[in-house]
């Protein structure tokens, strides 16, 4: 549909100039010979099938102005972010990316900003081997929705249903700088100097697809936190009928709360989102291949707790029921905290909360 006709620049010059890029490109196989047979120009992008014994893995994030970033925001920096966040979400199931596709809604044609947003795409496309392959384009209020394909083997998705009792829980990074820069902008909290330094966790956050495909036959679930860590976290419980303990005070930040103090700290880490970590759990033995890998990555891996059986409910009928997704929080004195304060921390974000 061509709507974003301006006088001589029309959709397709839009979609010509900054979305395609030289196709003979995406034509050779990549490293594990997933192949793009036909990329953008024709009414379907063509792929071919993965590799023996791989199965697809595909994912969207939609980000929509004011609502997942400021109108303000730096469009490079936002180009990256939009394929950040899907790839984070392969990475979570242990994909390798292989190819995606953009639609875009645009209120009017801002050579700039398509530009720089063009830029920011293509530079963390080419990262991960991961070219655009396709898309629509609009005119409308400024939305911006990816798919992002991948493919792992059978049997190795690090899918949020497969956690097991005993196993320990995991972190990637450092959490809550993302959450504690959005704070300083909204007004939250007041600024403190140097807190530019971190502002790109927020901006620009690195998916961590190398940790998820060597995670591939260790761990056993895993999510990646774009909503807060305990509340992305209660999605493995749920999932796979299981309690977790926690030691909150161990969860990995930054050196920016080193002088916030204790509460801000908490909010910041176990409840702010946008990180896109990982968390993921897997059995103790492999605790020293984990280990490992966040060597050979570079990446600090933390252990923040463990999986533990459901709660079993006996009522006054004396059915019993079993109570999963629940979680025990303890603080670095040994002292559980109580249900009030568990509840404050695991309130995750909501798009459609009311209050
Ligand atoms: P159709 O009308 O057949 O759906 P379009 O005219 O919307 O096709 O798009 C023409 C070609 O440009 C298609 O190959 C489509 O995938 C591609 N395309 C459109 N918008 C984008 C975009 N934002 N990014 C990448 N490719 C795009
Ligand atoms: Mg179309």
């Amino acid at each position: 549909m061509a709507s974003l006709k301006s006088q001589q620049f029309g959709e397709f010059d839009l979609i010509n100039t900054y979305f395609l890029r030289n196709s003979s490109a995406i034509s050779a196989p990549n490293q594990e010979g997933v192949n793009v047979l036909l990329g953008i120009g024709d009414d379907c992008a063509l792929l071919a099938p993965p590799p023996k014994d791989h199965i697809i893995a595909v994912t969207s994030d939609m980000l929509v102005e004011n609502r997942h970033f400021f109108s303000d925001a730096d469009p490079k920096l936002l180009g990256h972010k939009c394929l950040a966040v899907n790839l984070s979400d392969l990475a979570a199931m242990g994909a390798k990316p292989t190819a995606f596709t953009l639609s875009i809604a645009l209120t009017h044609i801002n050579h700039d900003w398509l530009a720089a947003f063009s830029e920011g795409l293509h530079v963390i496309s080419d990262r991960f081997d991961c070219p655009l392959i396709g898309g629509d384009t609009t005119s409308g209020p400024l939305t911006i929705s990816i798919t992002a394909i991948g493919h792992l083997p059978k049997n190795t998705a690090l899918k949020r249903s497969n956690a097991v009792v005993g196993d320990d829980i995991w972190v990637s990074g450092e959490v809550g700088d993302a959450r504690y820069v959005l704070g300083i902008l909204r007004g939250e909290w007041p600024t403190i100097a140097g807190y530019e330094n971190f502002s790109h966790r927020m901006n620009a956050p690195e998916p961590r697809v190398d940790l998820g495909i060597a995670l591939r036959g260790l761990a056993h679930a895993a999510v990646d936190i774009s909503d807060g860590l305990l509340g992305d976290l209660q999605h493995i419980l749920k999932a796979s009928h299981c309690n977790a303990v926690i030691q909150i005070d161990q969860v990995p930040v930054s050196a920016l709360f080193n002088t916030l103090g204790q509460d801000l700290r908490r909010l910041c880490s176990l409840r702010g989102g946008d990180d896109y970590e990982l968390c993921f759990t897997a059995p103790t033995r492999h605790a020293a291949q984990i280990e490992a890998i966040g060597r050979n990555l570079n990446l600090r891996l933390t252990k923040i707790g463990q999986i533990t059986e459901a709660m079993k409910d006996v009522d006054s009928a004396n059915t019993s029921t079993h109570q999963f997704g629940r979680m025990h929080l303890i603080d670095q004195e040994g002292n559980s905290l109580n249900d009030t304060q568990t509840q404050i921390y695991l309130k995750s974000f909501d798009h459609f909360e009311t209050s």
